[in-house]
């Protein structure tokens, strides 16, 4: 299983959010009773991989001797827990060779070529996908998570430096916070501005000794904090999630919204559109010709649907005929109303278990209604029949044509999504 996708490229704020992500992939509530202890060795296994990851030092000893630079120096991998190096591949698709080495990520992110674009008022958005069951969509859904963000150092109020210190002038980039760089582009030279590694990008920075003790100069500290976020009943699909001001804090800027995204989960019985949702039920012969009174569905709150059928006298039900229950679809959002239920009747016919003496069906032909007056024709042909043709086969033989639809078909189930 995928813990997360990252570019090689990927900057703190990319394995942050990858270890966020991760927190609540595993958060107890995401998974069954059964697979909880292994999800808590793989949520201990991913911390440590964050932890190496965000550690400048440590990951330069990841970078340059694998993992065995940490197992062997009191840091040993718990019993049975999935190999970090795995781990580490998974969420960041590939070796981490290319990520050390990455210029100047430490501080704005990247910068494209060209001048340096003015500061934001505002941190970035932290933006993300969050998959949500049906049920829970059906009942709204509280979910706790901790989460690692930074935040303005608290000693030196996001100055970098001592109280009475003052930051020198960057001399690699002349205090311009990048520089230009030739790169070699194929056979041609090309310039390109990059963030000054020196500086990090400010274009000034403090003398180890005037660094400030409790951020060592990064202006910023992580910071372990408890979220909550809340899914209200009836939400959708692209609906969003806002932790306002809970993104990374960065010296002289509003912090930006931590905004989960929601991605409803397939459902397994239900299909929803809108506010609507619509499932198949079964029903034998017997009963869409005589009548019965039953569950015929559990809802996704869990509770039985009961039919009694027929309503009118004689009435019977006919294979995909379509049973509308008002107000038992999903919640509407800020009201009380519901969208409607959509029960599509499937008539299961006796299988070949089924067994009628000739008295049996003689009874049938009197019962049921007549067939239609005969065809008539001339000549009259009788011919022999597979009783186990498949639709599938219709136009295979003819190469091109057979195939071509056949695969369009395929790769798009028909289904329902009007709104
Ligand atoms: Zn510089
Ligand atoms: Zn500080």
């Amino acid at each position: 299983m995928q813990v997360l996708e990252i570019h090689q490229s990927a900057s703190k704020d990319d394995i942050r959010k990858a270890y966020r992500k991760a927190a609540l992939t595993n958060h107890p509530d995401k998974v069954p009773e059964e697979e909880r202890e292994e999800a808590s060795i793989r949520f201990k296994s991913v911390q440590e991989a964050y932890d190496i990851l965000y550690d400048d030092d440590k990951r330069h000893l990841y970078d340059t001797h694998g993992m065995g630079a940490f197992n062997g120096s009191g840091e040993p991998g718990m019993a049975g827990a999935p190999d970090l190096d795995d781990l580490l591949a998974q969420m960041f698709g590939g070796g981490m060779g290319g990520m050390g080495g990455m210029p100047g990520m430490g501080g704005m992110g990247g910068m494209p070529g060209g001048g340096r674009p003015p500061k934001p008022r505002r941190s970035p958005d932290e933006e993300q996908d969050y998959e949500v069951s049906l049920e829970d969509l059906y009942k709204g859904k509280t979910v706790k998570f901790s989460s690692v963000k930074n935040i303005i150092c608290g000693l030196c109020k996001g100055k970098g430096g001592k109280e009475k210190a003052t930051a020198k002038k960057c001399s690699t980039c002349d205090g311009q916070g990048h520089k230009e760089v030739l790169q070699r582009m194929g056979q041609f030279l090309t310039q390109q501005s990059v963030v000054c590694t020196t500086c990090n990008g400010q274009g000034s920075y403090f003398s180890p000794k005037d660094k400030c003790k409790k951020c060592k100069g990064n202006r910023t500290t992580e910071e372990k904090k408890l979220l909550e976020i809340y899914i209200p009943r009836g939400a959708r699909q692209g609906d969003k999630i806002v932790l306002e001001g809970e993104a990374d804090q960065v010296p002289d800027q509003e912090p930006g919204d931590i905004v989960f995204k929601i991605v409803e989960e397939e459902h397994p019985v239900f299909a929803r559109a809108g506010s609507d949702l619509q499932t198949t039920i079964d029903v034998t012969l017997a009963e869409s010709l005589t009548g019965f009174s039953r569950v015929v569905l559990k809802h996704l709150d869990g509770r039985g649907i009961e039919l009694n059928h027929p309503i009118t006298p004689g009435a019977i039900l006919s294979p995909g005929q379509v049973l509308k229950v008002p107000g038992e679809g999903m919640p509407m959002k800020r009201t009380d109303a519901r969208g409607d239920l959509y029960l599509v009747v499937d008539v299961k016919f006796p299988d070949s278990n089924w067994n009628p003496t000739p008295a049996m069906i003689e009874k049938l032909k009197e019962i049921l209604p007549k067939p239609e007056a005969p065809i008539v024709a001339s000549p009259v042909d009788e011919v022999t029949y597979d009783p186990k043709g498949s639709i599938d086969d219709f136009g295979a033989q003819d190469g091109d044509g057979g195939s071509g639809w056949e695969d369009e078909e395929d790769d798009e189930p028909a289904q329902c999504a009007a709104q």
